[in-house]
């Protein structure tokens, strides 16, 4: 049997009720395939099998009051993927579907869109079935206390670095770090996403949403075209999603959706900069829901229960969760004429959705690498914490647009370098030929701190991550010498 059969099945058996984490894992290991099969060291140091397991799986009880003084008892997780490139880095989501499966699939897909950064972070995500809609800004502070109360054991800044996800912003990453700063007696960059008077980096809150669209303009740019005057389709209204449509407008683009899990807004004439800021307003002060857009702003119609995918649009930018393109939305996105498709979100589309995009060769950028902006400067704030040094926006910024610009850039040419016809060129989309390779790092191969391992791929015929994961000169040194050096 194939290594990367042979592995799926093992992860299959061992996390056989986990099937956000194994649809992460096929895409993945069916991707690289091909550079499996070149590369014997992969199957001798047992590379894919270290790949797939955890180095670390923390769950916990966080028990919390209430405003009514009840005691409430939520589940809290913090999976540590991959450290072999530094330390972990992946944020936390506060969510009531939140289990082993999500925390799992999203900090295996963070190992790998930590290391398109080039930045030196390894890869963890964390979180809990704890669901702060509803809830007093009390009754939050109270939960997040008691999650970092454990948490805080298991984090620090050379260790572990959360950030926020779904249902941690701001506010939140606020309250954990007040109980951290406590509990440690230490004022450090243990969490990225903070206020700025606690070391927070300008550029952070804005970083996943304008990296999406940086990374769409990269790919237009293939073919000699830009974002400017393009219908865009927006899903979400958090973080992702406003900064998303912030750029598109800032760029001359025209989003008209925006959604929250109850349904979604279509404004025909395009949502502006002062619907913007409202939608802001409504979310991050008073914590509403989409609908009231609807009801606020004429001529803007509200869709209850549904997603946006089936409205006409050149571009769409997914920015709420995962599998929220189905098979289906995928195909009338394509039916109605959208040709491009930059994930703001982690693992939005499913399978066959991708599939759909790759045949039709729209120009596609998955989460891995378009939304690794976020990450991306969270990776610079922990510079900035260390050096205890602000920078102001507009460096933050264009370090954001230069990473944004080479993630792409290497995985336009390792794409080519993996044979992905020079059709891979200008005419070919993108999809085809997504992802990474470490390039960047020869320079400090060369000189020894470094080394690099190329995991690139692509098999599922068109569904060719060409992904690319650099490791830390021990790793790799494990890898020459598993039997000894188990770990790594
Ligand atoms: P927020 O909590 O700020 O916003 C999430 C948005 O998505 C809300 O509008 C929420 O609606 C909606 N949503 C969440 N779950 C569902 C669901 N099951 N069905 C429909 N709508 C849903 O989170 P972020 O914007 O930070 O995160 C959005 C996506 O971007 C996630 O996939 C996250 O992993 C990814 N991401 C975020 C990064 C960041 O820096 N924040 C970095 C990289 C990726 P409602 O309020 O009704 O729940």
């Amino acid at each position: 049997m194939a290594l990367v059969q042979e592995v799926l099945e093992i992860a299959k058996k061992r996390n056989a009720n986990e099937p956000e984490f194994l649809q992460a894992v096929t895409e993945v290991l069916e991707s690289i395939e091909p550079a499996v099969q070149r590369n014997k060291k992969y199957r001798d140091g047992r590379i894919l099998e270290r790949l797939v397991e955890p180095e670390r799986v923390i769950q916990f009880r966080v028990p919390w009051i209430d405003d009514k003084g009840q005691i409430q008892v939520n589940r809290g997780f913090r999976v540590q993927m991959n450290s072999a490139l530094g330390p972990y880095k992946g944020g936390l989501r506060f969510h009531p579907t939140v289990c082993a499966s999500i925390v799992k699939f999203l900090a295996f897909e963070q190992v790998f869109k930590n290391s398109l950064t080039t930045l030196p972070m390894g890869g963890g995500k964390g979180g809990a079935d704890f669901d702060p809609k509803g809830k007093s800004d009390t009754e939050v502070m109270h939960f997040c206390q008691s999650f970092m109360s454990e948490l805080f054991r298991h984090v620090g800044p050379n260790t572990d670095v959360p950030a926020g996800d779904i249902g941690v912003g701001g506010r939140e990453i606020g309250y954990l770090f007040g109980q951290y700063k406590r509990l440690a007696n230490e004022f450090t960059g243990v969490l990225t996403g903070k206020a700025l008077n606690w070391g927070g980096s300008l550029i952070r809150p804005e970083a996943t949403g304008y990296g999406a669209v940086y990374f769409a303009q990269e790919m237009l740019k293939t073919r000699n075209d830009t974002i400017e005057g393009k219908t865009c389709t927006v899903s979400g209204s958090g973080n992702a999603a406003q900064f998303t449509v912030e750029k598109l407008i800032e760029c001359g683009a025209k989003p008209v959706t925006m959604s929250d899990s109850g349904g979604f807004i279509h404004d025909k004439n395009g949502i502006t900069a002062e619907e913007l800021a409202w939608v802001k307003s409504i979310k991050n002060v008073r914590r509403g829901r989409i609908k009231e857009y609807a009801e606020k702003f004429r001529g803007a119609t509200y869709v209850a229960g549904q997603r946006p995918w089936a409205v006409k649009c050149d571009c769409a930018f997914p920015c709420a969760t995962q599998n929220e393109i189905t098979g289906e939305d995928a195909k009338k996105l394509i039916d109605n004429g959208c040709y491009l498709v930059s994930e703001a979100a982690n693992m939005p589309t499913v399978p066959a959705g991708v599939d759909l995009f790759l045949e039709k060769k729209i120009l596609f950028g998955p989460g891995k690498a378009a939304n690794a902006g976020g990450v991306a400067t969270s990776g610079l704030e922990m510079s900035q914490n260390s050096m205890r040094l602000p920078w102001p926006r507009e460096e933050v910024d264009s370090r954001l647009r230069h990473i944004m610009t080479t993630i792409h850039k290497h995985a336009w040419e390792t794409a080519a370098e993996y044979g992905h016809p020079g059709e891979i060129g200008r005419k070919a989309s993108f999809a085809n030929c997504v992802c990474c390779s470490l390039r960047s790092l020869r320079g400090i191969n060369r000189v020894g701190k470094i080394a690099r391992l190329r995991i690139s791929c692509g098999k599922r015929a068109q569904h060719n991550w060409i992904l690319a994961l650099r490791v830390a000169n021990d790793a790799a040194r494990q890898f020459n010498c598993c039997a000894t050096v188990p770990q790594g």
